[in-house]
């Protein structure tokens, strides 16, 4: 009997989703209704922000939260070499500079020692970033608390890249509530909650939600508080910045809205999962993710590296998983190794301890439909091919 292919994240669609989704093509707004405000509402009363923008993706959001923190030619911007290019490219966008701080070791995002370190160097040398925007890596929480009292004492902003994320908490509040000046989530396929493409940007600032609402909609106001001249007539709207066309529409909002209803319900199957993994895994030879008790992850990735004692190595391991029909990734290239930043400057030495991670390591199959049999077949074959 031939197995079934399990990948390493499914989406969750359910009857209320695809009736939600219809209904809205039935109304009168597929984008620009009210579906849109709703959605935003419902996502910042759940993270307990004040505003929430619902944009076209979460790169667009990280691009909009550079620009709105004043980010241009001459920045600097500095981010983690484990994420997607997303969290860097954002910056060149806005024709800044972008560095990377190396990532721990234990929690695999930006490093704080690193981070500390790098500043106190940069204030010497009078080249202090503009903004940071570490990256929540796997849906764990950074170090925000002791990354905002750095903020404070350099004068930097914080542009975090809750991708992978949303629903998570950090010593007790929702992630996006606390510490950063802007929080970016992502609603593509594989993130916790979908709307296909989409992402939303909160914040607790009024003036900074001010500026990100018109940079998602060409710069365009209809709103007399924020226009230059008085009104021509009801027609009237006026561009007082270049923005760009990044809105989420309201087809999307109406499926993100009825994803969220099941936001928790997947956080607990996927923490239950998690769970079952470092109880099977625990023999083998595998790194698996570090816990913290002042943080709540989301869960969005189970990534283990294989330790000196795995009889193969992670290429081997990763074709071999695949051949088996386990759908497992790796997360992530570098950033800094990929060509377009090699380019910039950049040497793959520069940042050893995201090289040795992502050397080693594989993300394998989490989502909340997973079943103990699929389970069960992604950890037998692990400690098959590599213990
Ligand atoms: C997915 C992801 C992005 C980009 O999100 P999009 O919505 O696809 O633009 C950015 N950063 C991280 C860490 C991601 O995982």
């Amino acid at each position: 009997m031939a197995d079934e292919f399990i990948p390493y994240s499914r989406q969750e669609i359910s009857d209320a989703d695809i009736a939600a989704v219809t209904n809205l093509l039935r109304s009168d707004f597929l984008t620009q209704g009210p579906k849109g405000a709703e959605f935003e509402q419902a996502f910042a009363e759940r993270h307990k922000v004040s505003h929430a923008i619902g944009v076209s993706n979460a790169t667009a959001a990280l691009h909009i939260g550079c620009l709105a923190m004043d980010i241009g030619p001459g920045s600097l911007v500095w981010t983690s070499p484990n994420s997607f290019v997303s969290s860097a490219n954002c910056a060149i966008f806005c024709g800044a500079q972008v560095d990377f701080v190396d990532t721990d070791p234990v929690t695999r995002n930006m490093s704080l020692e690193g981070l500390t370190a790098k500043l106190e160097a940069a204030d010497k040398a009078g080249k202090l970033p503009d903004v940071v925007i570490p990256v929540d890596f796997s849906g764990l929480p950074c170090d925000l608390a002791e990354m905002r009292a750095l903020a404070d004492r350099y004068g930097f902003r914080i542009l975090e890249d809750a991708s992978h994320a949303t629903g998570a908490s950090y010593k007790g509040d929702p992630i996006g509530s606390a510490h950063a000046d802007a929080t970016v989530f992502s609603f593509h396929a594989v993130k916790i909650v979908t709307t296909a493409e989409g992402g939303m940007i909160v914040t607790q600032d009024d003036a900074l939600a001010e500026r990100l609402r018109l940079l998602r909609s060409h710069g365009v106001t209809r709103d007399d508080s924020l226009m230059q001249r008085a009104s021509e007539g009801g027609w009237y709207y006026e561009m007082v910045d270049l923005g760009w066309n990044y809105r989420l529409t309201d087809l999307q909002s109406a499926l993100g809205l009825s994803q969220m209803a099941r936001m928790d319900e997947w956080r607990n199957a996927r923490e239950a999962r998690a769970d079952r993994y470092d109880a099977l895994l625990a023999d083998g030879p595998f790194r698996r993710p570090a816990r913290f008790n002042d943080r709540v992850s989301s869960w969005h990735l189970y990534a283990v590296e294989l330790t000196e004692a795995a009889r193969i190595g992670r290429t081997e391991m990763f074709a071999a998983m695949r051949e088996a029909k386990i759908g497992v990734n790796v997360h992530y290239i570098p950033i800094h190794t990929q060509p377009f930043y090699e380019k910039l400057g950049f040497r793959r030495e520069q940042f050893p301890n995201s090289v040795a991670y992502y050397d080693h390591a594989m993300s394998i199959p989490l989502f909340p439909a997973m079943s103990d049999a699929q389970q069960d077949r992604v950890v037998e074959t692990m400690l098959k091919l590599a213990a």
